[in-house]
């Protein structure tokens, strides 16, 4: 993408492209398919979410709990932009952080559970209002539902690059789901012992699961590249795709 592309917006997010070969519906099917014995992060919990949460660490079943969304100014300075970014956070997590600042959301699952299409619409409201991006916060353990509710926005008319922050322990088998679809990968590489990850985050081999996936992630995406310009013009609504590590 060189900058006069970005500057005359013909930047076209990642998603567009496979809603128009039929690409996303599928993909909406298969990660719906996969809840039925979940694989969906690294905590490979294989339950069947279809009916209920028993054994899901994620606390989630079918439907997505949403704390909240917003413009986000305090995001990155190339994500926030001058309109802030689109984030839509989820509540609960496929981790136990001891050291959590968000523990009503991510351990007591504050929020309310939404279908799809009522992601969609939060989507599609962020995209009015201006901002940059659509910035899933804590998306791991919801990736069927994210998926399928890109592919809804996108049939409604989301145009804005898909930015997916998370904590870093995402399965092959999801981000196999993703590929194409996310513009943004922002992970956090959180722990360089996984003996301290499963004593402060409860989760086992953090280390390796975390440097597979941020590779599998820059494989899909590249290197973040932003175009010459200082931040606050750096990122327009049609953007670069991307890796950039979250700490
Ligand atoms: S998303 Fe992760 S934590 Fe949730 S049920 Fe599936 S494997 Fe378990």
């Amino acid at each position: 993408m060189t900058e006069a592309a970005i500057r005359d917006r013909a930047f076209v997010a990642a998603y567009r492209r496979l809603l128009e070969s039929g690409e996303l519906r599928r993909r909406a099917d298969a990660a719906y398919e996969r809840l039925a014995d979940c694989d969906l992060c690294a905590r490979y919990c294989r339950v069947d979410r279809r009916k209920g949460i028993e054994g899901a660490v994620c606390h989630t079943a079918m439907r997505a709990v949403v704390a909240s969304h917003g413009p986000h100014h305090g995001e990155e300075d190339p994500l926030r932009g001058h309109a802030g970014s689109g984030t839509i956070f989820f509540s609960w997590c496929n981790l136990r952080c001891v050291f959590c600042q968000n523990w009503d959301i991510s351990q007591r699952g504050a929020g309310h559970e939404v279908e799809p299409a009522a992601i969609a619409d939060r989507m599609l409201e962020l995209q009015r209002l201006g901002c940059h991006n659509i910035n899933f916060v804590t998306p791991s353990h919801v990736v069927a539902q994210i998926v399928a509710a890109v592919h809804d926005a996108a049939q409604r008319g989301l145009t804005v690059p898909l930015v997916y922050n998370t904590s870093g322990y995402d399965s092959a088998e999801a981000l196999a789901l993703l590929d194409g679809i996310v513009d943004i990968y922002m992970p956090d590489m959180k722990y360089g012992d996984s003996a301290l990850a499963r004593k402060y985050s409860k989760v086992r081999g953090y280390v390796e699961v975390n440097r597979a996936a941020v590779k599998e992630m820059h494989r899909q995406v590249g290197d973040l590249v932003l175009d010459a310009r200082h931040r606050w013009s750096a990122f327009w609504r049609p953007k670069s795709r991307g890796t950039r590590i979250s700490t």
